[in-house]
């Protein structure tokens, strides 16, 4: 008997060819491979197919074939498939620079920019004056020379490639002195020994890993010295007894040996941001100014540009690099270039820089803005009548990307304390809705710092929240 019924259920499972001659599945074939919606329609007839041996007597009477439900799964099931794995997500942490979550943002205002580089051709390596080749790196020459001061400027994939094309072609074969107070690692494991050796220059350490003077530098020179350098702890700081020596001294030093002295920032900074209440880093200008021969730092740290590492400096040292076959292997695309340019033009007004550059507009919130968003959200969340105690909070939200590892900065925060479900089932329930909204749970509550919360965001986040039904 039971048997019998099965078999009639299966007998009522719609075929391929039936679902394929539906006009729902007709329309999204136009859109979407076709491997794919019958990849789809095959699993979800297979998925329906399994469910029925797995019924009892009981569920089995009351069991139906809905054709348009199978039609509708299968639907989903293809737009599911085809979606991309990048996802765009909300950013709720309050970490600007978030490096699992891009990094820094680029500006809305640079995208017609970046489409016109993508989508037609460009004198990406064409000289258009003199009508033959020319260099990708050309593009950026004139905004750096303005805007560091630096005679010339190259690009590769990020700043790790950068140190590591710096040494490989100033240091190989020759000896490098670094202070071991500045032997970090860098997030995703960017060690500077390692990168040291896999250049072929020799690692000379100096001083103690609190204290570094400048006679021990001075003491480590032989006719080997390749090159001095200093690297910028932006993800660590020792705090106390401590003495580092700084740029300016050290390129004293480089010019009375003659010995380069080259400088990783790691972010690259190009406004003095003490200004808005951030604790002071050393901008690429400073460097620069204070005697480094190179500097190296990232794109897409506190420049808030694409990734991208940027190197700096003298025009005899990086017309080598150019030379290096690394180079090539690390070059950097139309698009890094294009999204690189735009951003660094920004800088040429730094009050629009601060405006337009997503990274330094957020970083820079006065409280005050941050209390009207604050608002904002919070009227959108309250209009729901959650089942949950919701306040605007107090909070800090964090530079990110490795830098001032110890600055928190004052942000305000929406806090939900949901009463019926656990805080952290909230927490996965958001992540995995449709908008990704990644957020912080602490104390029981779960936070969402306005800070990297975009205004339209605001909407996505009432709108999933009232999904939950909470
Ligand atoms: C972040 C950082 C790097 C690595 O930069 P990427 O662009 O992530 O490759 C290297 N050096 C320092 C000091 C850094 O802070």
């Amino acid at each position: 008997m039971i048997i019998l019924n099965k078999k009639k259920l299966f007998a009522m499972l719609p075929s391929v060819d039936e679902m394929l001659s539906d006009t729902r599945i007709e329309d999204i074939l136009k859109d979407y491979p076709r491997s794919l919606v019958l990849e789809s329609i095959r699993e979800v007839i297979d998925s329906k197919r399994k469910l029925i041996v797995g019924l009892d007597d009981e569920k089995l009477e009351k069991f139906t074939i809905e054709f348009d439900e199978i039609v509708e799964s299968s639907l989903e099931s293809v737009k599911i498939k085809y979606s991309l794995s990048l996802k765009t997500v909300v950013n709720a942490t309050g970490t600007v620079i978030h490096t699992n979550l891009g990094r820094s943002l680029l500006s809305e205002k640079i995208k017609d920019d970046l489409w016109h580089a993508a989508s037609r051709y460009s004198n990406l390596e064409y000289d258009l004056e003199k009508g033959e080749r020319g260099s990708r790196y050309s593009h950026l020459t004139e905004t750096i020379k303005r805007l560091t001061g630096a005679e010339d400027v190259l690009v590769v994939n990020n700043n790790a490639a950068a140190v590591l094309l710096v040494l490989s072609t100033m240091a190989k074969g020759g000896e490098a002195i670094v202070s071991r107070g500045e032997l970090v690692e860098v997030g995703g494991s960017f060690r500077i020994p390692s990168i040291m050796s896999l250049s072929g220059a020799n690692l000379v350490e100096v001083g103690a890993t609190n204290k570094t003077h400048l006679k021990d530098y001075e003491h480590a020179i032989t006719e080997e010295t390749k090159v001095l350098m200093k690297v910028h702890t932006s993800n660590y700081r020792i705090l106390g007894f401590t003495q580092s020596i700084e740029i300016e001294e050290l390129s004293k030093l480089g010019k009375k040996y003659d010995i380069p002295v080259i400088e990783d920032l790691g972010s690259g900074v190009f406004i003095d941001l003490s200004k808005y209440g951030l604790s002071y880093e050393p901008t690429v200008l400073d460097s620069i100014k204070q005697g480094a021969d190179i500097v190296t730092f990232s794109g897409d740290k506190m420049l808030g540009g694409p990734q991208a590492g940027i190197i700096v400096g003298k025009k005899k040292y990086i017309e080598k690099m150019k030379k290096n076959q690394l180079t090539r292997a690390l070059r950097v695309d139309k698009l890094t270039i294009c999204a690189l340019e735009a951003t660094l033009r920004m800088y040429l007004d730094e009050d629009k820089a601060i405006e337009e550059i997503p990274s330094l507009k957020m970083l820079t919130y006065s409280i005050e803005e941050l209390e009207d968003k604050a608002d904002k959200l919070y009227k959108k969340i309250e209009e729901l009548n959650l089942d949950a105690t919701i306040k605007i909070e107090d909070g800090f939200s964090q530079v990110g990307g490795g830098s001032m590892p110890l600055e928190t900065i004052k942000s305000k925060v929406i806090s939900i304390t949901p009463s019926n479900i656990n805080v952290s089932l909230l927490e996965k329930k958001l992540r995995l809705s449709k908008s990704h909204i990644i957020a912080r749970v602490y104390d029981n509550k779960y936070i969402l710092d306005v800070r990297t919360i975009f205004e339209d965001e605001f909407d996505i986040i009432a709108n999933e929240l009232k999904n939950i039904k909470l």
